[in-house]
């Protein structure tokens, strides 16, 4: 069995706001110097000392049977092993188990 390690759920951080910004609300992350801005006007650097939210997303680590930690986001995560796990930390059955559970030998009804 996997072992949960820790769950992180979903949450905000803030951030320091980086880049320039304009009066009309147009924000430039990348922009350094005074930029020009599509409402006309001029971008300039973001005031030191203003955050915002950023969403960190959240996440399941497990600690797998061959010694890995993995980090279960999105649908399916794959350790290196070959195991997979989904975005709950469980861990999926895998493509053998799949094959001999539906697989039917010829000989089978006799
Ligand atoms: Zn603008
Ligand atoms: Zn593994």
């Amino acid at each position: 069995m996997a072992t949960i390690i820790r769950k992180v759920e979903s949450h905000f951080v803030e951030v320091p706001v980086t880049g320039v910004i304009c009066g009309c609300g147009n924000h430039n992350p990348y922009g350094k110097e005074e930029t020009p801005c599509h409402c006309g006007d001029t971008m300039y650097p973001v005031l030191p000392g203003i955050t915002e939210p950023q969403l960190v997303k959240g996440f399941v680590e497990v600690s797998c049977n061959c010694g890995r930690k993995v980090q279960c986001s999105g649908m399916t995560t794959t350790c290196k092993c070959g195991r997979d796990y989904n975005w709950n930390g469980d861990l999926l059955a895998s493509r053998e188990q799949w094959g001999e559970e539906t697989g039917e030998h010829w000989t089978a009804g006799y």
